[in-house]
């Protein structure tokens, strides 16, 4: 979401006539996009307004901006370190608010008048794409689902929706511009409702997209277990542009844990919406679509995850076999439900059940990997490293191939001749 909110503060900044320089040293603005989701993003920002102190001493001209998703008490430490601190909320008064010498603005996101005032209205702002052939369009802002561990709501403010027209209209225009790939994006995309029509849901979102002629694929994060409907499971398998893959948080495999992480789901509705996504891609998709890749988000050493807790989620893992997990050690956000639980499993601990987690994944990504020796697969390269060009397949693989840098942000065809536990090796057809 930062990142796709960084796009449209370029689009804002160079109407004002700032251009994108090419070092920090060269720059006089310099903006900082933080995130605040893990303690260790914070802290960056710490080290990063030391070393923009120095270039500050170098040269006076220089000024600094802070947004993205600041909590109360890091926006007071951070208001002596940066020139400016916005709310993305207010980007369209930026131009305005710049005209100041210095100036900190960053009303709480969840404040009735404010939210009411601001809306989604920022994301009209046409984003200045960072690569031309992928783009993120946010379908929402925000999130009301308070899980225990997370900051999101407190520093996106409530869940507000932008209207599906705008939406598809964006995604119309990438294509038309000649997109390869558009990522919809949302804290929580399966609460989207359009404010214009309620019968819009993101289902039909998709189904409209998928409709858009051209030759592109569709992708979304993050969807939540809770109301995955059957209407957009099916939708999902049976529109051939939504790429056969999912990233589907669990963030634990015990259910206590679920409990007081405010996750309203048990281990056993998640295995069982599993189930039917699986089933969903053999019955409508061909080939290697048939098989869906799955991923996940998990958290260990929540508050008081005991070694047997720790030991449903070592099952689920073994289980369900993800082809990918983001495994996140658990760490107080200030201001959440759980930073009152204290946080009793130890460094070491958590650790220990990162390893164990990681070395599971590594063999159930392994097998499912293997999978594609042989086969031929589409892939979007994206960067170009060493002679080797750099992408994602559909089933969002990592695919390393020897190629020609003009290919980049072209599909092409590969034969997948090796795998890795994170990634293909292939070579160009
Ligand atoms: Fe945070 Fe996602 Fe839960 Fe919303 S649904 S509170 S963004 S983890």
């Amino acid at each position: 979401m930062n990142k796709s909110d960084s796009e449209r503060i370029a689009t804002v900044l160079e109407k004002m006539g700032y251009q994108r320089a090419s070092k920090e040293n060269e720059a006089d603005l310099i903006l900082l996009n933080m995130c605040s989701v893990r303690q260790s993003a914070v802290d960056r920002v710490y080290g990063m307004a030391k070393k923009f102190a120095k270039l500050k001493s170098q040269n006076s001209k220089v000024k600094t901006i802070l947004t993205g998703c600041i909590s109360k008490k890091d926006f007071q430490k951070f208001k002596e370190k940066f020139d400016y601190i916005f709310s993305i909320k207010t980007l369209s008064k930026w131009p305005e608010f710049l005209k100041n010498e210095k100036f900190h603005f960053y009303p709480n996101p969840r404040d009735e008048k404010f939210v009411k005032e601001c809306k989604a209205e920022y994301l009209k702002e046409k984003p200045k794409l960072e690569k031309n052939f992928s783009v993120f369009i946010p379908i929402s802002t925000g999130c009301d689902n308070f899980c225990s561990f997370c900051i999101v709501p407190f520093v996106r403010g409530p869940l507000v929706c932008r209207d599906h027209q705008e939406i598809l209209e964006e995604a119309k225009e990438a294509v038309k511009n000649g997109v390869k790939e558009i990522w919809f994006l949302g804290q929580n995309v399966n609460d989207y409702k359009s404010p214009s029509d309620s019968s819009i849901n993101f289902a039909k979102i998709l189904k409209m997209a998928n409709e858009i002629e051209g030759d592109f694929w569709i992708r979304f994060t993050s969807p939540h277990p809770k109301n995955f409907s059957d209407e957009l499971i099916e939708t999902m398998a049976k529109c051939q542009k939504v790429t056969p893959y999912l990233n589907l948080p669990v963030q634990s495999g015990d259910d206590e844990i679920l409990k007081k992480m405010n996750r309203p789901y048990t281990t056993k509705q998640y295995k069982n919406l599993v189930k039917k996504i699986r089933a969903a891609f053999k019955k409508y998709r061909k080939g290697l679509e048939k098989e869906i890749a799955i991923s996940t988000d998990v958290i260990v050493g929540f508050p008081g995850e005991t070694e047997k807790q720790f030991q449903n989620t070592v099952k689920l893992f073994k289980e369900i076999k993800f082809d990918m997990a983001y495994i996140a050690q658990y760490s107080p956000r200030p201001g959440t439900a759980a930073e009152k639980m204290g946080d009793n499993v130890s460094k070491k601990e958590k650790e220990r059940r990162w390893k164990i987690l990681t070395e599971i994944l590594k063999k159930t990504a392994l097998g499912k990997n293997k999978k594609f020796i042989g086969k031929e697969v589409e892939v979007l390269p994206e960067e170009f490293k060493d002679e080797f060009l750099i992408g994602k397949n559909r089933h969002y693989k990592t695919v390393k191939f020897k190629g020609n840098k003009n290919l980049i942000g072209n599909f092409v065809k590969v034969k997948i001749i090796d795998a890795l536990p994170w990634g293909l090796k292939g070579i160009l057809v």
